[in-house]
Formats: C-alpha cells, structure tokens, sequence
C-alpha cells in the first residue's frame, strides 16, 4: 500500500522515527508531503492507494473528485474531528473514510484544565513578568476553581474527563449535551438546559464537535446569557464560537478570559511558523493583544501517547483497508467506523 502523508509536520517526521513505528509498519510505503491536503494539491496523489489528511486539511467535494481521478480508494483521517470531509462525495467517488475515533481523550481534557489554570491563576503573564526581569506580583490576583461552578458543553470522552476533573477540584460541574452520560451524572454532574447552564456558570467549556447545529453556538445571544465576567475555554472547534463577538465580549468585560486551542479560521495560520511576517487577520491580531486571552495552536491533542495511538490506529487503518479493499462487504464494515 503506498499512502501519501498530506500536512506532514516534522514534529510527526521525528515521533515516528524515533518510536520505532516506521519500522514496525514497514510493510505500508508513505511519503510526506508538506502541501495542505485540497482541491489543489489532490493531484499529488496520483497513483497512491491512499492518502492521509491532518485536521485543517480541506477534502471538499473538488478535492475528492480529484482524489478519485488519481486512483486513490481510501482516506485516512489521522484525528478524530471529521467535520472537514465531505462525506457524501467520498461515497459517491467510492473512497473509504477512515480516521481515528480516539487517542487520548485525557491529552485535550488536561490541556483544557492546564489553560482554565493559566487564565485563573495568570501563570503566563506572571512567566512573562519574571523572564522581562519584572517580580511585582501586582495585577495577578486570581480566582480559584474550588468552589466555582463550571458549565461543560458536550459531555463526551473529552467533555467527561474535562468535567470529572475540575469535579476533583471541588467545583460545582453543570453539564448539557443531546445525550447524557449516566458516568457524568454518577460522579456529580448536573445536566441542565443550555441557557441555564450559560447564566449559572463562572467558567463555561466547549467539547461538542463541529456541526452546523453546533457552528456559533457561541454567538453575541448566547455570550449576553453568561455571567459577566466569566471564562470561556474551547479546545474543540474554533467555529463553535463566533469569534467576532467573543472579541467584542472580551473588550466590554462581558467575558472575563478566553483560553483556546482553536481558531475559526486557522487552517493557513496553525502550523506554520509566521513569525517574520505581518499576518493579515485582524481578529487573530486583536486577540493576540489582549492579555485576558490565552491562545495556543491546536495543540491540546500533542502528547507522546496520543501520537503513538494516532499513527498506531492510523497504520492498522491502512492494512485494514488493504485487506478490505476488493471485499464490498468487509469495505462497509469498516466504512461505519467514521461515523460510529
Ligand atoms: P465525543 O464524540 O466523544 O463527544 C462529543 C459530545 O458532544 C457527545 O456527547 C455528543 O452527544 C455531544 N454533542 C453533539 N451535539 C451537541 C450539541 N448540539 N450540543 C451539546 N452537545 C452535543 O467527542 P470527543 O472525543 O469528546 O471530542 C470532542 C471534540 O473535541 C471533537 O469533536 C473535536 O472537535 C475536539 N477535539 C479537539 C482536539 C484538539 O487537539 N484541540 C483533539 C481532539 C478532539
């Protein structure tokens, strides 16, 4: 199977050289290609079985189209979100979706939990303070998490994990999802109606994918519903907040502090390093400025274990489909692995 590793980072290069999974899986032939996965750059795939897309990658319509005419059968997603595939052109050109449903939820819970403590206790401005030479401590009175109550948005692997561990903090933990997690409810969650959950909570975090029901969920309404003041943490999906109206929140002190690992709009941003250049995103360089803000670059999921589950599944997903391929019914069995 030859596969051609689109969005390749050289932090993936090394983890997969020095974990010895190269070798382990040296029966699949990759490459890697440093070009965004679109509709573009799909004719670089000509000729391989496969290829494999990272999470900004866009794999509209065109690009599968594309996919299609250079011969490639099969997709493979190496992250969980697969809310950048067009899933019904991908049947209708006959190409296998596979991704990774889960590497390690605690990887993005305890990133979620390690920015909601930076913010309450300004940890990074009190790290910029002291490396600039500055030790007054004015300006960096916090708050604590015992004792708050913190709304989880989403209450699924992450979103659980997220909530049972500021549960351990002793803080009061309100839930809402479609679905609730008897788990949740066992270890103290309290499932209420969005709204409710909204004007209750000090601190309110987003764990629910990427959906058009779920797209600005976030929006100037729903921040005029939170508590004044109050903190928003997002690892999930930049697109679940309306970015334009969290910056004015952030502006007017409606919201306290945004910690986020996402970004609407970060795919041409998040991964590249643009530190010799003017960027052009006016919001980006508007949060960029406002020291209530801490912003990193979709890195929640980057841990040692959580690349070694990604490239482990994502290498079993190729032999899979290697064996699936020619068998229409061993192919739709796997094919309910996206969705499920
Ligand atoms: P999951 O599927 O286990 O849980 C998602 C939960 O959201 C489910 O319980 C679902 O019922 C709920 N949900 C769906 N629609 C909803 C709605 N309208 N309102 C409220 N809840 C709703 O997924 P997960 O593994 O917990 O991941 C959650 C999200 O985290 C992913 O979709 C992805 O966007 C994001 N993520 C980010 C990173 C990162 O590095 N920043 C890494 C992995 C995942």
């Amino acid at each position: 199977m030859r596969v051609a590793v689109f969005s390749a980072q050289r932090f993936e290069r090394d983890f997969l050289q020095e974990s010895g999974l190269l070798q382990e899986f040296g029966s699949v032939d990759i490459d890697f290609l440093e070009a965004r996965l679109e509709a573009d750059t799909a004719k670089l795939a000509m000729g391989y079985d496969a290829v494999c897309a990272f999470v900004n990658d866009s794999i509209c319509a065109a690009t599968l189209k594309g996919l299609k005419e250079g011969g490639v059968r099969c997709l493979l997603l190496r992250c969980a979100g697969f809310n950048n595939v067009d899933l019904a052109a991908a049947a209708e050109h006959g190409i296998c979706v596979l991704r990774v449903p889960a590497y390690s939820p605690y990887a993005v819970a305890e990133f979620g939990v390690a920015l909601l403590l930076a913010l309450a206790r300004k940890t990074h401005r009190a790290y910029a303070r002291v490396r600039d030479g500055n030790f007054a401590a004015g300006g960096l009175t916090g708050f604590e998490l015992h004792g708050r109550t913190v709304g989880v948005i989403g209450t699924g692997k992450i979103g659980r994990l997220f909530a049972r561990i500021l549960a351990g903090f002793g803080a009061t933990v309100l839930a809402y999802d479609v679905r609730q997690s008897e788990e949740a409810i066992k270890f103290g969650c309290e499932y209420v109606p969005m709204d409710e959950l909204l004007s209750r909570s000090e601190i309110v975090s987003l764990h629910c994918p990427l959906l058009p029901s779920t797209r600005h969920m976030i929006d100037a309404e729903a921040i005029g519903k939170m508590k004044r003041g109050a903190t928003l943490i997002n690892v999930s999906r930049g697109e679940l907040m309306d970015t334009r109206a969290v910056v004015d929140a952030l502006k007017s002190g409606q919201l306290g502090a945004l910690g986020a690992d996402v970004y609407e709009g970060e795919a041409g941003l998040f991964f590249h390093d643009l530190s010799g250049q003017v960027l052009k995103d006016d919001t980006m360089m508007t949060l960029q400025s406002l020291p209530n803000v801490l912003l990193t670059p979709h890195v929640a999921f980057l841990t040692d274990t959580a690349l070694g589950n990604i490239w482990t599944t994502t290498f079993n997903n190729v032999l899979d489909f290697d064996k699936a391929k020619d068998s229409e019914e061993l192919l739709n069995q796997l094919k309910n692995q996206v969705v499920a």
